[in-house]
């Protein structure tokens, strides 16, 4: 997104992305593109009528259902929302075709940053090769390289764990899986867990597992297979465990970091912030990629009021 708004405002810039490739990895689950955020920062770009395209219709339904799959509240989609939902990997695909392909230079992983003087910084890569820069700007997320160059600020983990599985859109497991999540987002919860499931554009099913352990859990329980995570959900419906067994690919497991709120630095010349590197929290929120996107832009700071549809 910044990229894209220093390129169309003539400034030249340069991202070094540390994964090898632009299909290196599937980017996750969907998100959903505030007005006042996400949305105008599109809008900044001229990219708004294009991501209208890559809505996923419908996908804001909700359905609410408690550890034994008993339906608390089913909650269809609404096509006029104010909040459409978009995959992750259409929404960064878009914004990288709006991008010159030699601005983004792939396999580029920051390996350390250090003051060159006068503002400039220099970036040295795990490849060996570095570049001295003009301007630095961290966008690289919650463990960002360029972070202690400002702060010393760490992320500290919430208390919350996260575990994402999936199932392929030709895997037969898919269906009935669809059937129990619905047309939209199925939520499962009970005190200090929870299954998050949704079907992706390509009909694969996206499921995020939720437990709240301590940190020294994190140290003795990974790796963690599908069967051992099942085991956390002894007594729940097997159509809800079947979202944590049925997927055919290795569980990636996210525990949940926060930087703490309201983090300030002193200025430093020649180096800066944005999204999750300046301000990684919670994604219960669900305001971290459309903060990053609304600083990309450089929209002007607002905050997003509720929908007047
Ligand atoms: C489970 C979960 C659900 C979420 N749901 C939502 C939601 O519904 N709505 C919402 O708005 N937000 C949500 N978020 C938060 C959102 O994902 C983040 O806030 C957002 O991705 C931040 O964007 P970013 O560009 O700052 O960082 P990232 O998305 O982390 O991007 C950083 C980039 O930098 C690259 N990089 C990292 N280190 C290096 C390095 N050393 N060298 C080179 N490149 C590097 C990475 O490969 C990556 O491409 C969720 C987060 C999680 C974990």
């Amino acid at each position: 997104m910044l990229a894209g708004a220093l390129h169309r405002s003539g400034i030249g810039v340069v991202v070094y992305e540390g994964e090898p490739s632009p299909d290196a990895r599937a980017q996750g689950g969907l998100l959903d593109l505030h007005e006042h955020s996400g949305q105008q920062a599109l809008h900044t770009l001229g990219l708004y009528h294009a991501f209208l395209t890559l809505v996923r219709p419908g996908e804001d339904a909700k359905r609410v259902v408690d550890r034994h799959g008993t339906v608390l509240l089913d909650r269809p989609g609404n096509a006029a929302t104010a909040s459409p939902e978009v995959d992750r990997g259409d929404l960064r695909r878009l914004l990288l075709n709006a991008l010159p392909p030699e601005i983004v230079q792939w396999g580029r992983k920051v390996a350390s940053v250090q003051g060159a003087g006068r503002g400039r910084h220099t970036v040295a890569f795990a490849d060996g090769s570095a570049v001295e820069t003009t301007l630095l700007i961290g966008a690289d997320g919650a463990w960002s390289r360029v972070r202690p160059l400002l702060t010393d600020a760490q992320p500290a983990y919430t208390g919350t764990c996260f575990v994402e599985l999936h199932v392929d859109a030709d895997d037969p497991r898919a269906a009935p899986a669809a059937a129990v999540i619905g047309s939209g987002t199925l939520m499962a919860v009970a005190p200090g867990q929870g299954i998050l499931a949704h079907r992706n554009a390509d009909g694969s099913i996206h499921t995020y597992v939720a437990v709240n352990r301590p940190e020294e859990w994190l140290a003795t329980a990974l790796p963690i297979t599908a069967a051992q995570i099942e085991v956390l959900f002894d007594g729940w419906s097997r159509s809800l465990r079947a979202l944590i067994t049925d997927g055919e690919k290795v569980p990636v497991v996210r525990p949940v970091y926060a930087l703490p709120p309201l983090l300030t630095w002193p200025r430093v010349k020649g180096a800066t912030l944005l999204g999750d590197a300046a301000h990684l929290m919670s994604p219960f929120a669900g305001e971290g990629a459309n903060l990053a996107m609304r600083e990309g832009s450089g929209t002007r700071a607002c905050v997003d009021r509720p929908s007047r549809r």
